[in-house]
């Protein structure tokens, strides 16, 4: 107990290596040894938490969704389209992590009254995180881990928690599970109270001791309820837990379900892996800028160095590009120029999709690389890896689009930019990457904030008239539908001094209602999960700038020949800079139409004139707001067996879905999922019908589409 005040110490994601070891010296000259000496005790953190379990016998009766309490009460689970409720339970929640833990399958039960939810308790299985012990823990196969319990001020001492509890305890029984654990701070004494009436006993106490960033875990106080092997079996069994019960500020939410998504630790990289880095990308970074002012021929003298190294490096590590190089008759020495590459066997998504680790190059190992996960316009989930040189020199290659940026925003840096993207984004991703492996000066970098794509409208309006950005950036169909939706209805809508679109294409209708009403002007960029950056709108405006050094690209017609200025076809690209997942002579799905000259700017890198094919729809819910179709598709996605998933709305309440499953999927609980995650934004009224199909047609652009509203179409 003496050590709870030093509990309190400091946070450790304040504690560098650096930062210690000058201070320690400092402390040692000017006050001496024995000063330092309680200094660092006072770096010293000891934590105990108390470890409460509920055993659940294998009759526990099955959950029932919606069941009814008293005073008109529901409990249920929390679905994506309950965010907005949730958050006003749990203002301090991340939205994203929130919808992110939903994906990943979580679960949260939650009791609402009317259109509130006034509880909610989580459960996760697997692994979690003890924020108070600031500790990972994996869960044993039938183990669960119960935290985040909410109740709503407003609603407390009316036996909800003991409610959630019951029906927590049923899901995690009917799931498989066997005992469901909890961890409570020892200073939360209404939680440790109130644990018994949830069924729970205490089982013992959990400690950790940390001293800067080195933790050491202590494993059990009192009797390991799992026991076998005493508290050294403990540690791979332990319980997680958050703070239960409503009088603590609720944990702070680690976003435990990124490590799926980025393989990359979660704990910044050691100082000369980030001095590295940074180095590395400010030698590229200031010499970007001017890269598209150069002569083309001194630009595709780059490409051609690139194309050189990478045609050496696959043939020694890619299977599938060695394979290639040789089915063609080619060897590295062959390749002169990124022409060359052209003469490769074409590769497409599908290719990807089918055999990935065939297009990885052998020399990097899973810890070095960014896996990017996306689930893509498309309605398919895809991974593509990348080397850090080729995110870092992505990374740099935005300096020559910022220089556009610059005219319209009238300064580089220092601004205020709001991202709308969904959780777990390829934004996201690459974001997490940079930040955790470099350093960006202040004043250099931009000041960043989020947008969730998964808010609704009236939630995404509230958030951009709060941030007032100086530049909005996002996906063009989900900004041009939420910009439509807030002019259409006569809102006072913030006028960023920039909005800019990549992704998805804004549809043209939408841009120029942004740029008459409001007289904001907006910008394109052209990327794709196989290749960081492809293309840039200059301050004309006339068409896409290729990033010629970094990624060759070839468009081509049906017969696979290349076609003229003006006209339009597939297009191909060589990725020159990524050697984790090289993708040479590969369709990327879109149909574009190719630059008739050179652009009036002067910038020498060629031009792709229009791109088509990527739009989407939004849904058009029963109450008349819309919601974009990617964290739809997300959710629909997430359902385990599914490969690829359309909705078609047919009318304002009538919702088909279309879903290709994996071989051996038990349909009936893939389609009660497929309904079950659509509810969650359409609502319990609409009607749903659920169809297993073979294959889900393309657009002629090549990309599928997620979401077919024809409510949208006919207004
Ligand atoms: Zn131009």
């Amino acid at each position: 107990m003496m050590f709870r005040g030093i509990a309190s110490a400091r946070p450790a994601a304040r504690w560098t290596a650096g930062r210690a070891a000058r201070r320690a010296w400092e402390v040692l000259r000017e006050e001496g040894v024995r000063s330092l000496v309680f200094k660092v005790l006072g770096e010293t953190v000891y934590r105990r938490a108390l470890v409460f379990e509920r055993t659940l016998d294998e009759a526990g009766r099955a959950p029932v969704s919606m069941r009814r309490l008293d005073g008109g009460r529901t409990i249920g689970t929390l679905e994506p389209g309950d965010l907005d409720p949730y958050l006003a339970l749990a203002p301090d929640a991340d939205p994203e992590e929130v919808l992110g833990r939903l994906r990943e399958g979580r679960v949260a039960v939650v009791v609402r009254r009317g259109a509130a939810i006034e509880h909610a308790t989580w459960l996760a299985t697997g692994s979690a995180h003890i924020d108070y012990l600031d500790r990972r823990v994996r869960l044993a196969a039938d183990e669960g881990y119960v935290y985040g319990v909410r109740t709503a001020a407003s609603a407390r001492r009316r036996g909800l928690s003991i409610a959630a509890a019951d029906e927590v305890a049923a899901w995690a029984a009917a799931s498989g599970l066997r005992r469901l654990r909890l961890v409570v701070m020892p200073e939360n004494r209404a939680a440790a109270a109130a644990a018994p009436r949830w069924g729970y006993r205490r089982v013992g106490a959990a400690r950790t001791l940390r001293l800067g960033r080195w933790r050491w875990h202590l494993g059990w106080v009192g009797g390991d309820p799992g026991a076998a092997g005493g508290p050294g079996s403990a540690r791979s069994s332990v319980p997680e837990g958050s703070a239960p019960a409503a009088p603590s500020p609720a944990p702070a939410l680690v976003p435990e379900g990124r490590g799926r998504a980025a393989p990359s630790p979660a704990v910044p990289a050691a100082p000369w892996t980030r001095l590295r880095w940074t180095a590395f990308t400010a030698r590229h970074a200031l010499r970007d800028p001017r890269l598209p002012w150069r002569p083309l021929s001194a630009v595709l003298a780059i490409q051609a160095r690139r194309a050189r190294a990478l045609a050496a490096h696959a043939w020694e590590s890619v299977p599938a590009v060695r394979e290639a190089m040789e089915a063609a008759g080619m060897e590295p020495g062959d390749v002169r120029t990124a022409d060359d590459l052209w003469a490769l066997p074409r590769v497409t998504g599908d290719d990807l999709l089918a055999s990935p680790e065939r297009f990885a190059s052998s020399r990097f190992r899973d810890g070095d690389v960014l896996a990017l996960r996306s689930s893509g316009t498309g309605g398919r989930p895809k991974t593509v890896r990348y080397d850090p040189a080729a995110l870092f020199l992505a990374l740099a290659q935005g300096q020559r689009q910022r220089a556009v940026f610059a005219r319209f925003v009238g300064r580089r840096g220092g601004f205020r930019e709001m991202n709308a993207q969904r959780a777990d984004s390829v934004g996201h991703q690459l974001r997490r990457f940079w930040e955790e492996r470099s350093w960006v000066p202040r004043g250099v970098d931009l000041e960043r904030s989020w947008l969730p794509m998964e808010l609704g409208f009236e939630a995404a309006h509230a958030r951009i008239e709060a941030e007032r950005p100086h530049v909005l950036q996002g996906y063009g169909s989900y900004l041009g539908a939420l910009y439509r939706w807030a002019i259409e209805r006569g809102r006072k809508v913030h006028r960023p001094r920039l909005i800019w679109y990549g992704a998805d294409r804004m549809a043209d209708a939408d841009r120029e209602l942004i740029e008459r009403e409001l007289g904001v002007p907006v910008v394109s960029t052209y990327q794709a999960d196989e290749a960081l950056r492809i293309g840039f709108q200059c301050d004309l405006r006339q068409g896409f700038h290729l990033f010629v050094d970094a990624v060759a690209v070839r468009v081509v017609d049906d017969a696979g020949r290349e076609v003229g200025p003006g006209e339009s076809g597939r297009i191909l690209i060589s990725n020159l800079t990524n050697r984790a997942t090289v993708l040479l002579n590969y369709e990327l799905g879109d149909v574009v139409t190719v630059g008739r000259g050179p652009c009036p700017c002067g910038r020498s890198l060629p031009t792709i004139e229009r791109i088509e094919g990527r739009a989407d729809d939004a849904l058009v819910l029963p109450d008349g707001e819309e919601r974009h179709s990617i964290p739809v598709v997300d959710a629909l996605q997430g359902v385990p067996g599914v490969v690829r998933v359309q909705v078609v709305q047919e009318s304002l309440e009538r919702f088909e879905i279309r879903t290709v499953c994996a071989a051996g999927t038990e349909w009936g609980a893939a389609a009660r999922g497929l309904e079950r995650a659509l509810r969650g934004f359409v609502g319990e009224a609409a009607g749903i019908r659920v169809e297993r199909v073979e294959a889900i047609a393309p657009e002629p652009g090549g990309k599928v589409r997620g979401v077919v509203s024809r409510c949208r179409r006919a207004r």
